[in-house]
């Protein structure tokens, strides 16, 4: 692609860096932007620097969050000891949406991927073993996509932890295998976690 300015090739450069914008999305935006009123896109650089400089994850949960204790963490009508335990912040925000759970969340960052060179050491995984140890934990519930990767992370953890008196119970596969979390709709992601079975179950069938 040539470009009559620098600026322009630059600008058109770093956005098509974004997952799923191609060289000629990244330049269709540029110029849509050229045309708007310049404090849009003043917004749109300040909201993106904001969000880089001075997002923060919750420490206890890993959850994103303004303050040091994400609003789960630190709402008292939360159950403590039910802790839900996912692959991304997008999960927390589906499960979120179905009002069905009244736990907290253990965000792990991921899930263990040697094809990827993810490994249990790369994720939030510590904290979690750390957070069961404390014995205030009564139940985890592994709501980690139903793929390969999500399954043994699952079992990773359900190794670590074996011997504490927690329970652990994985959501009901009504999500089809293969599917992310995200993707379910809300009234079947719901049902799967009022539905989910002992996890030492899940590893039998
Ligand atoms: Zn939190």
């Amino acid at each position: 692609m040539e470009f009559s300015s620098k600026l322009l090739e630059n600008a058109v450069n770093e956005m098509s860096q974004l997952p799923g914008i191609g060289k000629r999305t990244a330049l269709r935006l540029v110029l849509h932007m050229l045309r708007q009123p310049d404090s849009q896109t003043f917004q749109l650089a300040d909201a993106l620097t904001k969000v880089r400089s001075e997002i923060k994850f919750c420490k206890s949960c890993h959850n994103i969050s303004d303050k040091e204790l994400c609003e789960i963490c630190s709402n008292p009508n939360r159950q403590e000891d039910l802790i839900c335990v996912v692959e991304d912040i997008r999960d927390v925000m589906a499960i979120e949406n179905t009002s069905s759970f009244k736990g907290l969340y253990h965000v792990l960052g991921g899930k263990i991927s040697p094809m990827d060179g993810i490994g249990p050491q790369d994720l939030n995984i510590d904290s979690l073993v750390q957070k069961v140890k404390s014995g205030h934990v009564k139940e985890l519930i592994f709501a980690m996509s139903p793929t390969m990767e999500g399954d043994t992370t699952n079992f990773y953890i359900f190794r670590q932890i074996q011997g504490t008196e927690v329970a652990t119970s994985t959501i009901a596969r009504g999500v089809a295998a293969g599917n992310e979390l995200e993707y379910t709709d809300e009234i079947t992601l719901g049902r799967s976690i009022i539905d989910r079975v002992p996890f030492e179950a899940s590893l039998k069938s």
